[in-house]
């Protein structure tokens, strides 16, 4: 057993899965909440026992790895002996600028350049900082490997990152498109481009579009399984509307409706990040198993929430498919795409034009977050859905990093 832990730390949470990568297996997994807060939570689950949840003291995110680690060797509900067993740990960190285009293995410069990232991703990096800092110092010694989420937006052409600001908005502050949910768009692009190559397909000439559609989404234009486009920016904000997210809009929004409200930078900023999207809209949740539950009892706005969603996912379908040249195969992942079959309905209907065969029965009946194709087998274009597996990708590269060094 060789065994990775995977650390995705946020400001006062931490989630962990401990992961067996000979069998690619998750062994246990869990997440503390509260950290720094009173009534720190942790919170455990062994993939062969019973939950467990444990209020205990955390004031520190050391304190939180402290914690994962007796639970995770505990001698009645642990799963491994001692710590030692514990080759690796892989770490999601957010933004990683322009320096990383891959995993990396933490040094003092890699934690420098996290830091140098500050500025740009002020929640995420400082939290992933403490998350890596705690494991250093539980962990003395073991190996760890950042896994950005920005790296994968590294291989897209100017054209497609810059944006048309005075062009020292870019140099002077580093302003231009990143890109986000980077592991998932290279995962389920990756696993998409081997069933065209298994087709016949030669890898440099696949082009996929990737769905990743969540509580947060973003689509990404894959071209021989490198990101072309990605529609996330500067920051998670940009693109398509998401749960509280409004997505893209007109900058010019913004002034009016400081200047009409009152609200100032950062009112404005939790207007647009926490407010809006699916939530903002249809005033009933940004979850779309409630708007789903809310359209059908007849709500017009929960619906309307539904409809703007899936066309602008469309649009960007179609505007990537002019970024590819055309299109082999679109992904469908996370949340809402793996489930929610209605969704995928609407944002696919009217782009059969593009060469696709849809198999609409199948789509309603198939299962839920199951990798499957829901176009007919005689389709020009295919359509997977895949089921994304951002932890299982982190600990793959950990592994390859750090223990085949
Ligand atoms: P993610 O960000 O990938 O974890 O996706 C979370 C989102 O997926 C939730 O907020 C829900 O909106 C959505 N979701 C999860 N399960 C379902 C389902 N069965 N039907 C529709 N939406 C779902």
């Amino acid at each position: 057993m060789t065994n990775i832990l995977v650390i995705n730390a946020g400001s006062s949470s931490l989630k962990y899965q401990l992961i067996d990568i000979d069998q690619e297996q998750i062994i246990a997994k869990g997440i503390c909440e509260r950290i720094g807060i009173a009534k720190s939570v942790l919170s455990y689950k062994p993939a062969n026992g019973e939950s467990f949840e444990k209020e205990s003291p955390m004031k520190t995110h050391e304190d939180a790895i402290k914690l994962v680690l007796d639970v995770l060797t505990d001698k009645e509900i642990g799963v491994i002996s001692d710590m030692s067993s514990i080759r690796a740990v892989g770490h999601r960190v957010l933004h990683g600028g322009e320096k990383y285009s891959a995993p990396v293995l933490i040094d003092d410069h890699v934690l420098e350049a996290i830091e140098e990232c500050i500025p740009l991703g002020p929640l995420h990096n400082p939290a992933n900082l403490m998350g890596i800092r705690g494991c250093m110092a539980a962990m003395p010694g073991v190996p760890m490997v950042a896994v950005f989420d920005t790296a994968w937006g590294q291989t897209m052409p100017a054209e497609a990152y810059m944006y048309a600001l005075p062009y020292e908005a870019y140099t002077e502050y580093k302003v231009r498109r990143y890109g986000f949910h980077g592991t998932s768009h290279r995962y389920v692009s990756g696993q998409a481009v081997k069933k065209l190559v298994a087709l016949g397909m030669k890898k440099e000439e696949t082009r996929v579009i990737t769905c990743h559609l969540g509580n947060g989404s973003s689509l990404s234009a894959v071209k021989g399984g490198k990101c072309m486009d990605t529609s996330m920016g500067l920051t998670p904000l940009e693109g398509v509307p998401m749960g509280t997210r409004c997505g893209s809009i007109d900058p010019a929004i913004i002034p009016y409706l400081m200047g009409r409200t009152g609200m100032n930078t950062q009112e404005i900023d939790a207007y647009m990040n926490k407010k809006s999207g699916m939530l903002g809209v249809s005033g009933v949740s940004s979850d779309f198993r409630d708007l789903a539950a809310a359209t059908k009892q007849g709500n017009e706005r929960a619906a309307l929430a539904r409809k703007m969603f899936c066309y602008k996912v469309r649009q960007y379908i179609g505007a990537y498919a002019a970024t590819l040249g055309g299109v082999d195969a679109i992904v469908m992942t996370a949340g809402v795409a793996e489930n929610d079959a209605y969704i995928r309905e609407m944002i696919l209907q009217g782009l059969e034009y593009l060469g696709m065969d849809m198999d609409w029965e199948f789509n309603l009946s198939c299962p839920r977050a199951t990798d499957l194709e829901i176009t007919k087998p005689t389709s020009k274009v295919h359509v997977y859905v895949i089921p994304t597996d951002e932890e299982m990708t982190i600990a793959r590269d950990t592994a390859e990093l750090a223990l085949n060094a």
